[in-house]
């Protein structure tokens, strides 16, 4: 990189950054992508090492700046310029009405020649997410601030630059010198989808609606937290605009956002008088179910800016603005029974078996209950007649007994198996503050464990062996004398071909795909291993972050807690828990089976081409006499580091050994074993630079 001349350099960075924006602007605003996900981000990375290579060019609106930066210890509180207030909603089509009578009222005589006769509003959906404001100066990004009290928000600037859809530099014609938009940040429900898979992969509690895993995002101290999400923002409104002439109207100001670059939705309309903003609500009820994201109102304005400021504003909400909600979409129905599920980690959950209810277009019959200290709270019980919601239009959730429900006096709380509802196993209790919010199975041979850990390592999405689908996982298992109980059984079954063909439906072509994808498997390499194992606080991107932190299963082996809660990614709690497992007797188990059956436990396609492995990965070495360059212990922590196991005997097992002054027997044993002997100079040329000793 560093050999480019910097004009040519300046040109490539120059060209990168123009051809990101404008992939950026063809998705968020003119839904006409031309770029992948994963061009995007080769391209992003294409520029992040150029401009590393050349910081003569720094500029703040790049869109590298949009990667997140360093973590920060809390927010800034930040003034609004212009109130951020809140807007009054309504629940009905007479609140909306009344409301539009007032307006017409106020506006007086005036109403008709500026409107033609009734007022203007203009109706915009209102999307369920998170208020931000959005400052920009002659056309920069200055600062995000959340709502806050309305008076003064959080200073939520780093996080709010990862959001792709909000540009960092405003372009087209006219860009007004000050310009504070205010808009909505929201996580998409596919990506709502894939967060809360991926959380529940890692067995984290998932989020309840797209709306409260945005707010928590947005909280995030750790920008680049956020920027592994990807939030979506539109533009909705104003803070303070300089020249106050760039639009005189709520309609102009949302026809001239887009063409500087600040995406809106694209449904919104004048509409004149209540009636037809009442019809458009009703329009719009019809088509929200098909969005992207969560829609759960429309909010209806005066369009024109003067009579806003002529009707001004309550002390909390301005009297030119009304939200209408839809309501939620609730059912009553009867809770029959309530059943378990037994996840992959031991995690007993309650789940709801009702009557069919008719809910945002689908039959609902199953329901989530969460956890046992849920259903108590609630105090929900079998044969009640239960109000069940879909939250965020998703997952539909009892929200307890209907106001009309009425109980035998023998009915009785919901009592918690006291033992595990499969395999008859001890239980362990988690409690947050006095309320249980965890019930788990701790056998690690509980069968409904080990069929969950099988069926979601031989997924499509973690280790992709083909023809390994849940139904011919319980067929192999309850079938065939073939053993299914360990990961590394799946590899192991090409010794059983005779058994799986006498199977039912497991004709020659089928057991050979299915052994042949077995194979396939084996080379998947450790991120893909570890992400698969259904391993507690471990999903697949996490994974991911361990392989690039590790060269291989025993360098990952060899990490301290501390050392893995510094990789990215991982906190405390997080890496305890994983070294936890790491350690476990089921997991070196795991990993000695798996690496025994020929299973790639090495992360060579993450390793960074100048963290290759090194002369020291997989080696086992020992140290003997003093060096000049390095304690002992911080030598083998390197060593360690680099994938070396490091012990304190020769022996045949013995790769290599490092001798410093006055080495003693242990010199003599490698010599007599014929095992390679190192002295500090070899050691030294060895080590990679950022490994070396300071001087
Ligand atoms: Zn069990």
């Amino acid at each position: 990189m560093s050999e480019r001349s910097a004009p040519t350099a300046r040109k490539a960075i120059q060209d990168l950054r123009a051809l990101l924006d404008r992939a950026s602007r063809a998705y968020y605003l003119d839904n006409k992508p031309f770029m992948t996900d994963r061009e995007f981000d080769e391209r992003l990375a294409e520029l992040a090492a150029l401009e590393a290579a050349h910081p003569e060019f720094d500029d703040p609106g790049s869109p590298t700046r949009r990667i997140g930066g360093e973590p920060i210890g809390s927010f800034r509180t930040v003034r609004h310029a212009v109130p951020m207030l809140s807007i009054d909603n309504s629940y009905s089509a007479e609140d909306v009405r009344a409301w539009a009578a007032r307006i017409e009222k106020a506006a007086g005589a005036e109403a008709g020649p500026l409107f033609g006769g009734g007022a203007a509003f203009v109706c915009d959906p209102k999307i369920d997410g998170v208020a931000v404001s959005v400052r920009y100066e002659k056309g920069e990004l200055v600062h995000a601030l959340t709502r806050g009290d309305g008076e003064k928000g959080d200073d939520i600037t780093e996080n709010a630059r990862t959001i792709r859809a909000l540009p960092l530099r405003l372009s087209g014609p006219g860009v007004p010198d000050v310009l504070e938009v205010r808009g909505e940040a929201f996580l998409p429900n596919k990506e709502f989808e894939r967060i809360n898979a991926e959380r529940e992969a890692a067995d984290e509690e998932p989020f309840m609606n797209p709306r409260n895993a945005c707010a928590g995002t947005l909280k995030q101290l750790d920008p680049r937290r956020v920027a592994a999400r990807r939030l979506g923002f539109v533009a909705h409104g104003r803070g303070e605009v300089s020249p106050a002439e760039w639009a005189d109207s709520h309609s102009a100001f949302m026809e001239k956002l887009p063409t500087i670059g600040l995406p809106v939705n694209a449904g919104w309309r004048v509409c004149r008088g209540a009636e037809e903003a009442l019809a458009y609500i009703a329009e719009f009820d019809g088509k929200r179910g098909a969005m992207p994201y969560a829609i759960d109102g429309v909010v209806v304005r005066v369009d024109h800016f003067e009579l806003q400021a002529r009707l001004g504003q309550t002390s909390k909400s301005p009297r030119w603005c009304i939200a209408y909600k839809y309501p939620a979409e609730r059912k009553t129905t009867r809770l029959t029974q309530v059943d378990y599920q037994v996840g992959k980690t031991g995690k007993i959950t309650p789940r709801a078996v009702m009557e069919p209810a008719l809910l945002a277009g689908t039959t609902v019959r199953h329901a989530s209950l969460h956890n046992f200290g849920l259903i108590a709270e609630r105090d929900i019980r079998v044969g009640d007649l239960v109000v069940v919601e879909k939250a965020g239009e998703i997952i539909p959730q009892v929200l307890g007994p209907a106001p009309e429900n009425t109980r035998a006096r023998s009915s009785k709380p919901v009592a918690p198996p006291e033992a595990c509802p499969i395999c008859a196993g001890p239980v362990e209790i988690e409690e947050e503050n006095g309320r249980e919010t965890a019930r788990r199975c701790v056998n690690p041979e509980c069968p409904a464990q080990v069929r969950e850990k099988l069926v979601w390592f031989a997924g499509r999405t973690q280790m992709d062996i083909e023809g390994l689908g849940e139904k011919t996982i319980d067929q192999i298992r309850a079938e065939s004398g073939a053993p299914l109980a360990r990961f590394a059984d799946i590899f192991l079954l090409k010794n059983h071909r005779d058994e799986l063909l006498a199977l039912d439906r497991m004709g020659e072509k089928k057991v050979d795909n299915l052994l042949a994808g077995a194979e396939a498997a084996k080379s998947r390499g450790l991120a893909r291993v570890i992400g698969s194992m259904g391993i507690r606080h471990l999903g697949a991107s996490n994974a991911k972050n361990l392989a690039r932190a590790f060269p291989d299963i025993r360098a990952l082996m060899g990490a301290t807690q501390d050392q893995l809660s510094e990789v990215e990614g991982f906190g405390p709690v997080r890496a305890r828990v994983v070294h936890e497992y790491l350690h476990s007797e089921a997991g070196r188990a795991a990993f000695a089976a798996l690496e025994k059956v020929g299973v790639d436990l090495t992360s060579r396609e993450y390793a960074a081409p100048s963290a290759q492995r090194t002369a020291f990965s997989g080696k086992t070495i020992v140290l003997t006499g003093t060096l000049d360059s390095f304690e002992r212990e911080a030598l083998k922590e390197v060593l360690e580091s680099l994938g070396a196991k490091v012990t304190g005997s020769v022996s045949k097992k013995t790769d290599l050994v490092i001798a410093g002054e006055s080495a003693g027997s242990k010199l003599g044993k490698a010599r007599e074993l014929g095992v390679e002997v190192w002295d500090e100079t070899a050691l030294l040329a060895a080590l990679p630079a950022d490994r070396r000793p300071a001087r």
